[in-house]
């Protein structure tokens, strides 16, 4: 009897064993399928060709390529990108295609760009997706900014499927959305907008498309347009994060499928899951990485204004002045970006004047700047990328939005998620030296400062959470790539 017992015992024992075994194979097998499959899955990635729309679409891209899928980012031939910190070994492929243009998209040729491109670029396109068909890595999917919507059907055209890449926020695109079915009409009514899941806003704070009328025609339609096939594509991928506008999200997702997917800061500065992600790695421009290392470095703890009206924004030279001077009135040290052709606005000699407290870069490393510790405020147009970035590594804001979406962001950085101060233009629509100071004070030091930083560390934690495992952002994702693999 006790031996029976023994060998039932030893043979339940081998049973289990080999049941695990063969669950781990199985699993294992799976699993390397599964990776298999989504290594053949190749994605294209089409950002629209300037810096704004570049960062986040590549930095969707690496994501990508962390789930496994094989992604090829298309740039144009015209945009003269160089390569900055893209490791060699990088997970994706960059491939520039003829845009029909010499030079890359600028404010002053954008119409007559965005007309040839849209005639040239999917000639190239065509071409590029049939020479991945030919070498045996055919296209399954695009990507495309949500800018240029017509990509749908030209993806459609050659066999494959699509969804846009939104890289605005909800709160401004829900704008453009009831724009775009009538509910909000040129000249806006009232002093005070009221749109669905959306704070009150008044006329300055809806998008400049909006409130001003006629300022940037063709830009309207472009933003409008966004909206014109949005029922098609069964995914509508967004640089946001839901916890940073639920409401708005989860109203819009009644209207169409909604996957916020952001920050897409590089993953060194929120989840450190992505290797060798430290930087974005293409640029337009060529950032003075050490020199504002070595200032930054030799200044104390919080105590630098760092500026920057980002890649596109022209500001007049009287604001220009104004500027220089509210810096220099707040007497705090100030790391200034202006752009080369923007350097003949400044006051003369200012940097020279002024070099004992400020530096004047024409382009700077701005998320190694922001991260660093002797940064106490950022003076932002409030362009997405920078409102994400200063949001995620918790960087209180002086928010002087300059025209498109900057408007609404800064409303939403003052009121809705209160990590900053917004300035005041006068009757000129200047905004003035006094006004400078005085905000550059307020968030440095000033009452609501207390405030602001626990707010700035409430969104940075919550940035991290929402991309990191099992976080909202890493859900879609995850739920995206699951869905095209098995699509
Ligand atoms: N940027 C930078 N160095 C600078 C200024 C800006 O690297 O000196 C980057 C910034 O980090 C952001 C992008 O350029 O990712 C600007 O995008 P944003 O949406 O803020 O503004 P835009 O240039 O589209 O107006």
């Amino acid at each position: 009897m006790k031996t029976s017992i023994h060998s039932l015992f030893i043979f339940f024992i081998i049973f289990f064993i080999v049941l695990c075994f063969f669950d781990s194979t199985i699993l294992s097998f799976g699993k390397k399928m599964g990776e298999q499959k989504a290594k053949e899955t190749h994605i294209l990635t089409i950002p629209v060709p300037a810096q704004g729309h570049i960062n986040p679409m590549l930095q969707l891209s690496k994501r990508l390529a962390s789930k496994n899928l094989r992604v090829t980012l298309v740039t144009t031939t015209s945009s003269r990108f160089t390569i900055q910190g893209l490791a060699e070994t990088s997970s994706i492929k960059i491939e520039p295609i003829s845009d029909g243009f010499e030079t890359g998209v600028t404010l002053q040729n954008a119409d007559e760009y965005s007309k040839r491109f849209r005639v040239v670029f999917p000639q190239s396109l065509a071409k590029l997706v049939e020479k991945y068909e030919c070498s045996g890595c055919p296209v399954k999917f695009i990507v495309y900014d949500s800018a240029i919507p017509w990509m749908l059907d030209v993806a459609r055209g050659f066999g494959l499927d699509g969804a846009p890449f939104f890289t605005q926020p909800w709160a401004v695109n829900a704008i453009y959305y009831h724009f775009h079915h009538g509910k909000l009409e040129f000249p806006v009514k009232g002093s005070v907008v009221s749109l669905p899941a959306m704070p009150p806003l008044g006329i300055d704070d809806l998008p400049s498309f909006i409130s001003e009328p006629g300022s940037y025609p063709s830009f309207l339609d472009a933003v409008l347009n966004q909206f014109s096939n949005i029922h098609e594509p069964k995914w509508t991928l967004c640089n946001t994060f839901l916890e940073l506008e639920d409401e708005v999200v989860n109203f819009m997702a009644s209207k169409c499928p909604i996957q916020t997917i952001g920050p897409t800061i590089p993953s060194i500065y929120l989840d450190k899951r992505l290797q060798d992600d430290n930087d974005y790695g293409l640029s337009l421009f060529k950032p003075m990485t050490e020199t504002c290392k070595t200032w930054l470095d030799s200044k104390e703890i919080n105590s630098v204004v760092y500026v920057s009206f980002g890649s596109l924004a022209a500001l007049g030279e009287e604001q220009m002045e104004e500027i220089a001077w509210g810096l220099k009135r707040s007497n705090f040290f100030f790391l200034w970006v202006v752009r080369e052709p923007e350097f003949a606005k400044l006051p003369r000699n200012f940097p020279e004047e002024t070099s004992e407290k400020g530096l004047v870069v024409s382009w700077s490393p701005q998320l190694e700047v922001l991260a660093h510790k002797s940064v106490g405020c950022f003076l932002t147009h409030c362009g997405w990328n920078s409102t994400l970035e200063a949001l995620s590594l918790g960087v209180p804001m002086v928010a002087m939005p300059q025209w498109t979406d900057q408007t609404t962001n800064a409303k939403f950085v003052e009121d809705v998620w209160q990590v900053g101060v917004r300035v005041r233009a006068n009757e000129k629509r200047i905004v003035t030296r006094e006004e400078i100071e005085i905000c550059i004070k307020e968030v440095m030091e000033g009452e609501r400062s207390k405030n602001i930083r626990r707010n700035t560390e409430k969104w940075k934690r919550l940035a991290k959470e929402a991309v990191d495992e099992g976080g909202s952002s890493d859900k879609n994702l995850e739920e995206f790539v699951t869905q095209l693999l098995s699509s």
